[in-house]
């Protein structure tokens, strides 16, 4: 229950929970129960909710939340606590340089507050140490974009999903995941015959759904693709027109494809599938003109994820399929605002409207839109690197903003001693998390309901979440935390910001800043949206191109490159980051369950969402269980190199021998010793940074070990 910010009337406001972005209609009554149902006119659901979304009205009461400041455990004003924010990060510059504080952000944050965390880091701290949890969910798929398309771009949109004859579901349980999404895929085949193929080593319940499973091997996607690419090297498929007008690179990816991946047979033996299978993959996408291809964690959460996803765009440039109706690759981002905070830049290695740091000229203008000289002038600290180096020294201030790192990165354990040792940490939360256990200074952060501002869901569709409710005790929105720590550190007249629609002007102004005649992004009349418009403002595609086909991007052949083509990547098969061995037999799986969102911290807290799986449930396959006498329903002690978990077992034929899976959702506030980042690797991609989740070496016995 809640306070409701003005009487009666239904908000329309989004669901916080993943990137298909659902509009959302929430009210309040009159003793404060706040009941939710879809938005029938929101074009990402039409009305239809999932199990999460449904139980929204029911993660708003207090329980849990951080109702006021504290400083060193102890309560404190608004006043006192952010003056020793900007107290110890201002003498920790001044002392040390820029490069010694860092933020950790969040894909719950708002874009306006992504933007000015974002301004104050990299504009006016003059660092680019500012990183989010997004690293952690779909960096690799904007680091293969930027190598494919010059730019991190998704060139689909939701509708191509129910337009397409043949959508490969690669590395993504879209039934669990993005629930709404599959809704309308299924929704789609049921009237026009759409097949399905779901590429993921594990019997998903996207998998139960689908015509074709491919339940490859951890870390063999790139073959699988490759294979392809060489099959439509080959045959009818192959879009000569395009790949000669509108690309580069062709000749070198399918000699580099073809020289491991030559047949089907070679392929099936590498991939550990049927060599059938793979044949009947690839002639259904080599004869199915509309195809999609939509990838998620299963691809990015890998040593070798932005690899992976050049496979898959190499096949799509090949084919010409890319930016037209019911074709295209397809990234879909785990958080609601993931896209957000890559329009503003909130990743360590981008700047701002999609800029990066390598060309001095785009620092500069970054750098003179805001009037910020000092703007910083090199990438900063992707997530693991930041964490490490706050441990070791280098990092000595940090701002955790909205996300619960000390369970939710890799090598966890490392995570939570780096927490410890680093000089001064803030987080600034909506409720008590393994976190701000380890916070110098809590700040009290307005929740989902209390906050107003933007969120750009995966096709780039920009809504609105709107406050319904009075903030809880005395959390603020964190744009206006932030705000008023720049005001103190020196900053007034960068950040005099009266409240999010100024913000998302400016953030607007920016996108569409022209600069020697050339204009960044073409977004229509965002940036002159006053008041009242941005208070009306109706879900739309970003950037804005009004019009038939509005929201595909792409698809006229021409890429933000320097020579205008996309580029095909030479990609070869690396496999994993750390095989299994005679100590660590089994390679352990993690991702979501179907009811519970990130480390519970919202959704641990409903009941009905607790019941379907009300503790951390470990899945093993039948003959891995017999070797080491597990039955269902005992404790299992799940080490890795870096850490151990315990687990109830569930066994399941759905877990290919020699394989496990573990949720990544508990933490210590749910059940001790749960959370599936102990355990994991922090091996990282080398050119998206992003950590590899997807494929842990473990050991797994019963308790007590012996
Ligand atoms: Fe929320 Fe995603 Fe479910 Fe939609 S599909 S209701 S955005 S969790």
């Amino acid at each position: 229950t809640g306070i409701p910010a003005t009487p009666a009337a239904e908000a329309r406001t989004t669901c916080p929970y993943c990137g298909v972005g659902c509009g959302v209609l929430a009210r309040v009554a009159a003793d404060g129960e706040v009941t939710v149902r879809g938005d029938p006119d929101h074009p990402a659901n039409f009305g239809r909710l999932c199990s999460k979304g449904a139980a929204l009205g029911e993660t708003t009461g207090h329980d849990g939340r951080l109702l006021a400041p504290e400083i060193g455990g102890r309560a404190a004003s608004w006043n006192a606590a952010l003056d020793v924010v900007a107290r110890r990060f201002r003498e920790t510059i001044d002392r040390h340089g820029p490069d010694s504080v860092a933020f950790y952000v969040s894909g719950q944050l708002l874009t306006e507050d992504y933007y000015v965390a974002n301004k104050l880091m990299k504009g006016f701290i003059g660092s680019g140490n500012i990183d989010t949890n997004s690293r952690l969910c779909m960096a690799s798929s904007v680091a293969g974009h930027r190598r494919a398309f010059g730019e991190d771009i998704v060139p689909g949109i939701y509708a191509d999903l129910e337009e397409a004859d043949l959508v490969v579901l690669t590395g993504s349980n879209a039934a669990w995941c993005h629930p709404v999404l599959y809704q309308r895929l299924l929704a789609a085949r049921e009237e026009r015959g759409t097949r399905i193929v779901v590429v993921d080593p594990r019997r998903t319940a996207t998998a139960d759904e689908c015509d074709l499973h491919l339940a490859i091997e951890p870390g063999t996607d790139v073959l699988l693709f490759n294979g392809l690419l060489a099959h439509i090297a080959e045959g009818r498929a192959l879009d000569r027109d395009f790949v000669a007008s509108a690309t580069s690179g062709f000749a070198e990816a399918v000699a580099a494809a073809s020289a491991e991946a030559s047949s089907p047979a070679d392929v099936a033996a590498g991939c550990g599938l049927a060599e059938a299978d793979v044949r009947l993959f690839y002639e259904l996408f080599a004869a199915t003109e509309r195809s999609v291809t939509v990838y998620s964690q299963g691809v990015n959460q890998s040593a070798h994820g932005t690899d992976k996803v050049n496979a898959i765009i190499n096949c799509h440039l090949a084919t010409g399929r890319i930016g037209r109706p019911g074709m295209g690759p397809f990234s879909v981002t785990g958080q609601p605002n993931a896209m957000g905070g890559r329009e503003v830049g909130g990743l360590a290695n981008q700047l701002a409207a999609h800029m990066g740091f390598e060309q001095p000229a785009d620092v500069d203008r970054v750098g003179r839109f805001w009037n910020a000289a000092g703007i910083a002038r090199h990438a900063g600290l992707k997530a693991v690197d930041m964490f490490r180096a706050a441990g070791d020294g280098r990092v000595k201030a940090l701002w955790i903003m909205g996300t619960n790192p000390a369970v939710s990165m890799p090598d966890a354990g490392r995570v939570r001693a780096a927490l410890k040792a680093c000089e001064f940490v803030v987080v600034s939360d909506v409720t008590r998390t393994d976190t701000t256990l380890h916070a110098d200074v809590l700040l009290p952060a307005a929740a989902w309901g209390e906050k107003s501002g933007t969120v750009t869901n995966s096709e780039r569709r920009l809504s609105r979440q709107r406050a319904f409710l009075q903030p809880a005790g005395s959390a603020r929105a964190d744009w206006r935390i932030i705000c008023d720590v720049a005001r103190r550190m020196g900053y007034a007249d960068a950040f005099a910001f009266e409240g999010p629609a100024a913000i998302f002007r400016e953030h607007a102004a920016l996108s569409a800043y022209e600069n020697d005649g050339e204009r960044l992004f073409d977004i229509g009349a965002l940036a002159g949206l006053d008041d009242a418009g941005y208070e009306r403002f109706e879900p739309a595609f970003w950037p804005q191109q009004p019009g038939e086909g509005a929201g595909r991007l792409l698809g006229d052949g021409r890429f933000p490159t320097a020579d205008g083509r996309a580029r095909f990547v030479a990609v070869r098969q690396e496999g994993v980051a750390l095989a299994v061995d005679g100590q660590r037999p089994i390679a352990l799986n993690t991702g979501r369950s179907r009811d519970q969102w990130h480390t519970m911290t919202r959704t641990g807290r409903v009941p009905r969402l607790m019941a379907n799986t009300p503790e951390p449930t470990l899945e093993i396959a039948p003959q891995d269980a017999r070797r080491e006498g597990l039955a269902d329903g005992d404790l299992a002690h799940v080490s890795s190199r870096y850490g151990f978990v315990r687990a109830k077992v569930s066994i399941s034929a759905r877990q290919k021998p020699g394989s496990a899976f573990l949720p990544m959702h508990w933490s210590g506030q749910f059940a001790a010793n749960a959370g599936a980042g102990s355990l994991a690797t922090p091996t990282t991609d080398p050119f998206s940074g992003q950590p590899e989740l997807k494929n842990v070496p473990v050991r797994i016995v019963r308790e007590p070990v012996a």
